[in-house]
């Protein structure tokens, strides 16, 4: 594993649930590698007080070898997976406020929450599937790449140009609208349209509770 990318506020209507605007050019940041966790049916702890965590359903690229100006996603894009990226929110709002990195907000310990990855078919195969989190047995999100501000060709693009993009990073595309609160006890289920591709548990901190 290499790199962690990110990208925020890449659906219109979960920008504007969180009173964000919608960006012109990839907003993007980065997790550190210690912040995986697989969503293999595990229980994680959490242990931020009252902190809100809030999470956000995603579909992940795994990059398949070193990626050059003018490649294509098709190329370079090996496996693909669904992950959840765990955000410490009140924290994350008080930091933008300050002007301060996301880190802290972003990057803790198992924050990265990621499926087994499976074989990437292509963009036009990922037109045609929805994705979606189950918190408790309700559907809280569910997502289409057609809804995307940056497709996968913009934000593969941009992380190459920016940062250098190769074999074994992985980016995190953004989230749907429906983001909420992590509690003590939940389990969460991601699908791939109907296929259970991964779960978790969640538990929060006694302070929480
Ligand atoms: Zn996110």
């Amino acid at each position: 594993m290499a790199n962690i990318y990110c990208i925020g506020r890449n659906y219109v209507n979960h920008a504007k649930e969180l009173g964000n605007e919608v960006p012109k050019q990839p907003l993007l940041f980065s997790k550190p590698t210690h912040a995986l966790a697989r969503a293999d049916g595990s229980t994680y702890t959490y242990d931020y007080n009252k902190e809100d965590i809030h999470y956000e359903l995603e579909i992940v690229l795994h990059i398949g070898k070193a990626v050059r100006p003018g490649d294509k996603v098709d190329d370079v894009v090996d496996k693909i997976g669904l992950g959840v990226d765990l955000t410490l929110r009140n924290l994350q709002s008080k930091l933008k406020e300050k002007g301060h990195p996301w880190l802290r907000a972003k990057g803790f310990p198992n924050s990265a929450i990621l499926t087994n990855l499976w074989e990437f078919k292509g963009v036009e195969d990922c037109r045609n599937r929805l994705f979606s989190l189950y918190q408790n047995g309700n559907q809280v999100q569910c997502g289409s790449i057609r809804d995307m501000l940056f497709d996968f060709q913009a934000i593969i693009d941009e992380c190459s140009t920016c940062f250098g993009l190769g074999k074994g990073d992985l980016i995190y595309t953004g989230t749907p609208e429906g983001v909420g609160s992590v509690e003590h006890g939940d389990h969460f289920v991601l699908k791939w349209d109907e296929e259970v591709v991964g779960s978790f548990q969640t538990q929060r901190s006694q302070s929480y509770q």
